[in-house]
């Protein structure tokens, strides 16, 4: 049997969610060492084991109990969340943060020669998916009678293929869709990853574990959003520059080494600097003028 001290994640074992999942934990601190076909690996720096499986067994792992935690796109849960109540299971978990990857959206497209006048021109038509209970959710919210057919995979071939009128289908660019002759209409659900936990109680090690992480997540995401700007500007002009910087209500000003007539301005803004800001900024006499990526932030 395995460490039960040890904390485990659910974690997509090779697909749209994986290489992010194991690039966030591994910002956090996470070191792991990840053999290419093993179903489990463990860190070697944390009590942490990694169990790689399908995107599809994630959410049922995180509910029953299996594993502590699970990164999964929000598309994935709700689907399980729906075909477990059909089926009278409970669905217990806790979602810890909404993370910045794997945005997508479940959308209905349909062939490019079909007259679509909304929802309605479905009626009575067959829908290739992969996630029939949120497109049959969709169907009976707008009242209308459509078949929803459960493909596993290819499923925008399937109009093509005579198999069904119209898909629902997970969407990006939209260049798969474009490539079948197809275009996107409705978006029926809009999704990220998440990172959930099991419901109930963790031993005390394990809670301790997670409450350290997850202001690590934070720091990570806000510091992807987040840019240091650095530059030199004239004393004369200060409030004019402070006002052309984004998002800089209070930047540091320093003074400059023998010079009374500039100060160096730092300051973090979650904004980006334009370069038409920074032609402006020139333009009063500012120089050196840098925009930095930040690697971590706390507090
Ligand atoms: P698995 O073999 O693990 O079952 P899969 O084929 O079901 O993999 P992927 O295509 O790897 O799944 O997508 C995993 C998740 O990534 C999706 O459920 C969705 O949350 C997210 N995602 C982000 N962008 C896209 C996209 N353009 N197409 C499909 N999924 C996307
Ligand atoms: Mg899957």
């Amino acid at each position: 049997m395995s460490d039960t001290t040890r904390l485990r994640i659910a974690i997509q074992k090779s697909g749209r969610l994986s290489d992010d999942s194991i690039s966030l934990l591994k910002a956090i601190g996470v070191k792991l060492q990840i053999r290419d076909r093993l179903l489990i690996a463990h860190s070697t720096n944390e009590p942490i084991d990694l169990l790689r499986v399908r995107d599809d067994d994630i959410p049922g792992l995180v509910m029953d109990g299996v594993v502590d935690l699970g990164f999964i796109g929000e598309n994935e849960l709700e689907e399980k969340m729906l075909e477990r109540a059909a089926a009278n299971k409970p669905s217990d978990f806790k979602t810890l943060r909404r993370l910045d990857y794997g945005g997508c959206r479940l959308s209905i497209a349909v062939p490019n020669e079909l007259d679509y006048q909304g929802v309605q021109s479905l009626e009575g038509k067959k829908v290739a998916t992969t996630y029939p209970y949120l497109l049959e959710r969709f169907f009976a919210e707008k009242g209308v009678n459509a078949q929803a057919v459960m493909l596993t995979g290819s499923v925008e071939v399937a109009p093509r293929a005579g198999v069904a009128d119209a898909i629902c289908d997970l969407v990006s660019t939209g260049a798969t869709l474009e490539a079948n002759g197809l275009h996107e209409e409705d978006v029926i659900f809009s999704s990220k990853a998440v990172l959930i936990q099991k419901s109930g109680e963790l031993s005390a090690d394990k809670q301790a574990m997670i409450n350290r992480f997850l202001p690590r997540i934070d720091g990570v995401m806000q510091a992807k959003e987040s840019k240091y700007i650095m530059l030199h500007a004239p004393k004369a002009y200060l409030e004019q520059v402070k006002s052309l910087l984004p998002g800089a209500e209070n930047p540091t000003v320093l003074p400059l080494a023998q010079n009374d007539e500039t100060v160096a301005i730092h300051v973090v803004s979650t904004e980006t600097l334009f370069w038409t800001t920074m032609e402006k900024l020139k333009a009063l006499g500012c120089s050196s003028i840098l925009v930095m990526p930040i690697e971590k932030m706390m507090g």
